[in-house]
């Protein structure tokens, strides 16, 4: 089995209008796409968005026959602890290939919203990373931790700074390899927010704890991201001594030889 992009969007996310037909017309792979479920989404107005499974479903179908069953079921949880309950039990009734699991507001905003420049990069780091590690505490069934730095975006950060909080993010990465989740290597956080150096510095400290498992995913909300620097990130992941990647089928880890 070939590598395929493991982060995706299209209408059925809140924030894309992309229609899955345009993904499959540009590849002859498997096609996955992780819409966004988020519970009181504060970038619109604490509405709570997810994908309408039934309608998912039945276009999956539908494209299943006339593009030979490319196509896989995916999403992204944003994860909020007031909402676990309600996030388990929507999820429950649902059936996907793979579950992505970010962190994306705390409640009050988004954290690319300017609202996060009022505390500094150190408190928002702490805050941040104690939400992932009840994320990945509480939804130990997910299969991806999907762009670690996306709450620090809106600052410049360094490796020194993440070193900082170093013991924190250890106990984030030691949960989320416990729980076999594969670390993400987002290509929009990589090359649009520019923190290449950030995932180096994560897929170290990944792999010193244990993990093994790697994905990429270029977070493409239109068709012209698919694959996002994807030649990039490859090399990255041969310059550290990454062989294998991870595809999920029916959650079934699948491993395949890094392109
Ligand atoms: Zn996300
Ligand atoms: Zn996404």
């Amino acid at each position: 089995m070939k590598y395929y992009d493991q982060h995706v969007h299209s209408h059925f996310s809140f924030d894309s209008e992309e229609r899955l037909e345009n993904y499959l017309n540009i590849s002859n792979n498997f096609l996955v796409t992780t819409e966004h479920l988020d519970f009181k989404n504060p970038i619109i107005d604490f509405q709570t968005n997810y994908p309408d499974y039934p309608a998912y479903i039945a276009e999956i179908k539908l494209l299943n026959q006339r593009y030979d069953n490319r196509i896989l079921k995916g999403i992204e949880v944003g994860y909020t602890e007031a909402d676990s309950q309600a996030i388990k039990e929507l999820i429950s009734k649902q059936d996907y290939d793979v579950m992505l699991l970010s962190v994306h507001h705390n409640g009050k905003y988004d954290f690319m919203e300017d609202a996060v420049l009022k505390q500094s990069l150190e408190e928002t780091m702490i805050e941040y990373f104690q939400l992932m590690l009840k994320a990945v505490n509480d939804l130990s069934q997910a299969n991806i931790l999907a762009h670690f730095e996306y709450g620090l975006r809106r600052y410049d950060v360094t490796v020194n700074d993440l070193k900082k909080i170093e013991s924190l993010l250890k106990a984030v990465f030691k949960e989320a390899i416990k729980n076999n989740l594969a670390f993400e290597l987002n290509g929009k956080s990589m090359y649009k927010y520019n923190n290449v150096d950030l995932y180096e510095y994560g897929i170290e400290l990944y792999k010193s704890l244990g993990g093994k498992y790697f994905t990429v995913g270029s977070d493409a909300h239109v068709v012209k991201d698919y694959e996002f620097h994807f030649r990039d990130i490859f090399d990255i992941l041969e310059q550290h001594g990454i062989e294998y990647l991870t595809v999920f089928q029916n959650k079934e880890i699948i491993l395949v030889k890094r392109p």
